[in-house]
């Protein structure tokens, strides 16, 4: 019987399983170096192969998605569902709609959630899914004929106990009312099967802020932990959406000063730092479809930096908050070049693992995406919880659990990642705190 793993025998076999999947075998990987010596301490968790049957997702769902355009021609897209692992509570995560959807990067996705919700301590699996469907250049009446589509067949497999999607990457606030008011019209029901809903139909408030916001009480408890402060400190954040304005909001609050943000076609500097009211300015921009956040400059000055990533501004802080694989290495060493002291992922495995390796070797504290943003699916959690009790629990009270649940996040990192030298190893922290409540949960569960 094995009772202990090899990390290169385990990536190989994993590999061989998931051809083509590169995003997923980086993430498995990433997870794999830090859990498997945990493992290979307590071999009751290799004895029951539990790494080998949590790589490997309970079920995933592919489906056609055909809808007619403005012009009364028929597009077909690809939606999935990949459901993970329900060990803790029902699948939960988000949805994506992005031309760069396929199976391995929502498994990829799938797989981070699952320890990223185990990490916020509160009931719920992990899952993803989403549609290689592009919502930029389409119009309103084009979208929710989309969504109203990719709902018609994710129905079947969704439900406030079995499976609750919430918005990612291209579905916000619009997406998730049109997918609702389908459901709802489907199965005849109100419940809550979706998070991230408008406070008319039982969303709750400070979900649009909890990501953004619970990545820079991260950042904040690392400082803190050191005995540093955000207050005075320079920030550089990437992305434009939702995370990265509400990451600098709150940024702004705590007296640090952000520099930058992005999008797919290149990111703006402002020097003097963005204020609340510019903040303000570029949400409502950017929630305008095809908005380009170059038209800031026009606006407020500063320089726009066609086709660029922001990481070689000079700053203190690190925040990159748009997609998958935007920091490499060549661009953390520029941050530790200009003596930047912590980077935190509010989007998901922004940095490469070349850039992990050298940021966390140059001593930078660096917050992995599962632990630091975690904030939002954590009150998606109290969203589930409000809609099963019926109950509405204010503004004060959730921004008080908000930030309880990430300093709760980071002490468990700190519990499981803190080394000889008395510095914190965010990413084993994260992982091992993440692994440990769903493994016991499938050691509970005898083999299945
Ligand atoms: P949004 O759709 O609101 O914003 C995404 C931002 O990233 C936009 O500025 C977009 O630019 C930019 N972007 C997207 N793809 C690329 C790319 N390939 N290259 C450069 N920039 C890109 O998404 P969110 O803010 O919700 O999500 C951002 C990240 O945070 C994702 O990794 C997501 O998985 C993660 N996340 C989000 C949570 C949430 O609560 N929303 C929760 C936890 C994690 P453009 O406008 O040009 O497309």
């Amino acid at each position: 019987m094995v009772d202990q793993v090899n990390l290169s025998d385990f990536m190989d076999w994993v590999v061989d399983r998931n051809p083509g999947e590169q995003v997923f075998h980086q993430a498995v990987h990433e997870v794999a170096e830090t859990v498997i010596p945990f493992i290979n301490d307590n071999p009751v968790y290799a004895k029951i192969k539990v790494l080998h049957r949590m790589v490997e997702p309970d079920r995933t769902i592919s489906f056609r998605v055909s809808w007619a355009d403005d012009n009364g021609e028929v597009q077909v897209n690809r939606g999935y569902r990949v459901q993970f692992n329900n060990s803790i509570g029902p699948y939960k995560g988000g949805i994506r709609f992005h031309p760069s959807v396929n199976q391995g990067v929502l498994k990829f996705l799938g797989f981070e959630q699952t320890f990223k919700n185990s990490l916020t301590r509160l009931p719920m699996g992990g899952g993803k899914g989403g549609a290689d469907f592009d919502p930029k250049g389409r119009s309103q009446h084009e979208i929710m004929r989309f969504c109203q589509s990719f709902m018609t067949e994710l129905y079947k497999y969704v439900g406030p106990d079995i499976d609750v999607p919430a918005g990612d990457i291209g579905v916000g606030g619009r997406e998730i009312g049109y997918m609702f008011g389908q459901y709802k019209r489907l199965t005849n029901s109100f419940s809550g099967v979706l998070t991230g809903k408008g406070l008319e139909y039982g969303g709750s408030l400070m979900r649009t802020e909890a990501t953004g916001y619970g990545a820079v009480y991260f950042m904040e408890d690392m400082l803190h932990h050191i005995g540093d402060q955000i207050e005075g400190k320079t920030a550089v954040v990437s992305g434009s959406g939702n995370v990265a304005t509400h990451a600098a909001e709150k940024i702004v609050h705590r007296g640090g000063k952000p520099v930058t943000l992005s999008d797919s076609g290149g990111f703006i500097h402002d020097p003097e730092g963005f204020t609340l009211e510019k903040l303000d300015w570029i949400k409502k921009h950017k929630a305008q479809r095809g908005a380009r956040i170059s038209a800031y400059v026009d606006e407020f000055g500063g320089s726009y930096h066609e086709g660029k990533r922001p990481w070689h501004v000079p700053c203190d802080l690190a925040l990159p908050c748009a997609t998958q694989n935007e920091m490499g290495e060549s661009e953390a060493k520029a941050l530790i070049g200009n003596g930047c002291k912590a980077v935190a992922e509010g989007a998901n495995m922004p940095c490469t693992v070349d850039s992990i390796a050298a940021l966390q070797g140059a001593k930078v504290l660096f917050a992995p995406g599962k632990a630091a943003n975690a904030g939002g699916v954590g009150m998606s959690g109290l969203e589930m919880s409000q809609n099963s009790a019926r109950l509405h629990r204010d503004e004060e009270d959730l921004g008080a659990a908000l930030r309880k649940i990430m300093s709760d996040i980071h002490d468990a990192c700190v519990s499981q990642g803190t080394q000889a030298d008395r510095s914190v190893d965010y990413v084993k922290g994260a992982n091992i705190a993440g692994f440990k409540k769903v493994a016991d949960a499938m050691l509970a569960f005898g083999v299945v």
